[in-house]
């Protein structure tokens, strides 16, 4: 007898995913420890090794772990919370927000387990990863008995993790640095996109990643419309302009790249970049389709992942694999692109290099770990079977086999999955506490949804503004007697400044919730040109008056934050029943007259056609009488133009809280 191993799998058609793809049925694999030692024909092996335990395949597919090369595990928790959204609205407005009010260690830990009950049971022996409080998914992950690189998040907001990016940056250096050589986890850095970290976070990144040896996670290029604002803003697509941040420096793991050009993908050949192809994700968010063929061709290491299972909504790599070989062929109309082998590869070996891994995993060779699955095609939906192509193992797998046909699952030459019965986690009770974290959730989701102002604030990045003005809102007939007026020795003029103003007031059906307002000033120099955009949301308490023919124009402010996202955003996150748009030119000044100081608008209204309007506000933050300050605004207004209607000062008087000065 020859050397002794721990296992010796017979009677299997194995699929080795090698360089040659070679195929052995009936063929054998012997492992030693976490190790594989040999692969070949049975009739080779079962002389060569003396097995402590011999098991039998009785003909089933014998092949490596599937890989999935992108995903966030603690998001299983997320699953079905909010679908049939655009991206930003989806991300910002309800993955987010949640995330901050319920990721915890404890979210994460149960997320992960969760997760990889699923992944083993379908086959998945290692995973790329991307999330808060990466150190419990480690952890779970390395209970769970699964292979996985683990990236910790880093983004320029605060996270449920850090409150900077500082701190997270030090949060993933004591990570990797404590988990680096572990036999299941790769601990790795996430910027998490280009769009949702600075410059300074890329590089830091980068230079972290480099130091560890370690990968660097990031998600590149998924939509157009990441695209059109990086080359809006930098004048350059996104490949290069993250290369120029250095990140190429590092092992890359780039998720997505779905809009690049052929330059860009020479580029992530270069800098030898693996790729997660992520198809259900990109079809589900609409995101597009990866140009895989061409990145394939190039020479890269394209993955596949599931991407998170909030936006899938499952971890299942048997429906990501069939995708992924549709999908080419129907973009391109020809079916010979991506065949199952390739499409199968992708899964395996390519993922592991994708993962750099690929000296680890990704296929049944002689000194990579024992990673590997059974699978059952001996079923209904897969019968019957042909061998006289070794293509046809492929397309059996890839096109017919499900899943659930992953009867047993092998990790570092440890069972995690024996008989589809999972060796290191209770099923019943991963079951359980997700559906106790999916009532919280839906409550403090149904607490939210009830007012427009508890939205606003669960977009983050709001701020209640404390300012009160006394406000006073004329209709005039002619600017130039104002401006005229405004010459007058006794004022004197602090600021002045010209904008365009664009307003949209969200309406909403119960009056109580008030109004939104999403005003975008262009700033407007001498020469008539933009000198700068900025735009901001209001949130406005209901009308006190509704004396002008647009009752919109008088309102107490209640809420106020930069609008960092698109009106269509605001409008896909708050849904108004109504829409009111008014585009105005203003001019303003901020005035002293008699040791008060003012502020003085001259709207000219566009749209609608409502003429011209002066309005007055007084910088008084703080009022006690509101009628001392109507006489003295009363004043200003009959000091600065005779043609006013002097009645209308008392009528027109509005406090004003929250309206942010300057
Ligand atoms: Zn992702």
């Amino acid at each position: 007898m020859g050397q002794t191993v721990d296992f010796l799998f017979i009677n299997a058609h194995v699929l080795t995913m090698d360089e040659q793809l070679q195929q052995f049925n009936p063929g054998a694999v012997a492992i030693k420890g976490d190790s594989i030692i040999s692969v070949g024909s049975q009739s080779d092996l079962v002389g060569k090794y003396h097995a402590k335990e011999t098991f039998d395949c009785r003909g089933k597919i014998l092949m490596p772990g599937l890989i999935n090369a992108h995903t966030h595990v603690p998001m299983t928790l997320l699953r079905g919370l909010a679908d049939d959204l655009r991206l930003d609205v989806w991300l910002l407005g309800y993955m987010m927000p949640v995330e901050r009010e319920f990721v915890s260690p404890d979210f994460v830990k149960l997320g992960t387990s969760l997760a990889c009950a699923e992944l083993s049971l379908s086959g998945v022996t290692c995973f790329a990863d991307m999330y808060y409080f990466e150190e419990e998914v480690a952890k779970a992950t390395a209970q769970a008995g699964l292979r996985a690189v683990c990236s910790q998040t880093v983004l320029k907001f605060p996270t449920p993790d850090a409150k900077s990016y500082e701190d997270s940056l030090a949060y993933a250096r004591d990570f990797i640095s404590r988990w680096k050589g572990h036999p299941l986890i790769e601990p790795s850095v996430a910027p998490h996109a280009p769009y949702t970290c600075t410059n300074e976070i890329l590089q830091a990144t980068s230079l972290l990643a480099q130091e560890f040896d370690v990968p660097l996670h990031t998600h590149l290029s998924e939509t157009a419309l990441e695209v059109e604002n990086m080359r809006r803003e930098t004048g350059m697509p996104v490949i290069p302009f993250v290369k120029k941040q250095g990140i190429f420096e590092a092992k890359v793991l780039a998720a997505h790249c779905v809009h690049i050009d052929p330059g860009e993908i020479r580029t992530l050949v270069h800098a030898n970049a693996g790729i997660s192809h992520n198809p259900s994700s990109n079809l589900k968010l609409g995101s597009g389709f990866a140009p895989v063929s061409k990145m394939l061709e190039a020479g890269l290491n394209v993955g596949i992942g599931t991407d998170g299972p909030a936006s899938n909504n499952d971890m299942d790599m048997f429906e990501e694999i069939r995708l992924s070989a549709f999908l080419a062929k129907g973009i391109s109309g020809d079916p010979t692109v991506l065949p199952a082998s390739t499409a199968l590869t992708m899964a395996t070996r390519l993922g592991a290099k994708a993962l750099h891994l690929g000296s680890v995993t990704g296929s049944l060779e002689p000194g990579k770990r024992a990673d590997l699955i059974l699978i059952n095609l001996d079923m209904i939906h897969n019968s019957p079977r042909f061998d006289r192509e070794p293509e046809n193992a492929y397309a059996s797998i890839v096109y017919a086999a499900k899943s659930t046909d992953v009867t047993d699952v092998m990790v570092n030459g440890k069972w995690i999955v024996q008989n589809r019965v999972l060796a290191n986690l209770n099923k019943d009770d991963l079951v359980y506490g997700a559906s106790q974290y999916s009532k919280k959730i839906d409550y403090f989701l149904i607490q939210r949804e009830q007012s427009v102002f508890s939205k606003l604030i669960a977009l983050g990045g709001s701020s209640e503004a404390e300012s009160f003005e006394i406000q006073i809102k004329v209709k005039i007939n002619n600017i130039s007697e104002i401006v005229n007026a405004l010459k007058n020795p006794q004022i004197d003029i602090l600021i002045s400044k010209h904008y365009h103003q664009h307003d949209a007031y969200f309406i909403f059906p119960d009056q109580t919730q008030g109004r939104l307002r999403y005003r975008e000033d262009e700033a407007i120099d001498n020469k008539g040109q933009i000198t700068s955009v900025r735009s901001r949301l209001t949130l406005l308490g209901p009308a006190r008056e509704n004396n002008f023919e647009n009752d919109v124009l008088l309102s107490r402010s209640r809420y106020l934050a930069p609008a960092t996202n698109s009106l269509r955003f605001y409008r896909e996150y708050f849904k108004p029943s109504t829409e009111i748009f008014i585009d105005k030119d203003r001019l303003r000044w901020l005035v002293r007259y008699k040791n008060t100081e003012f502020y003085i608008n001259l709207d000219s209204f566009e749209k609608p056609d409502l003429g011209y309007f002066l309005e007055i506000k007084s910088r008084t933050w703080s009022f006690t009488d509101a009628t001392n300050k109507a006489t003295l605004t009363g004043e200003l207004i009959l000091l600065l133009g005779g043609s006013l209607d002097k009645t209308i000062t008392q009528d027109y008087l509005e406090v004003v809280q929250g309206e942010e000065p300057g």
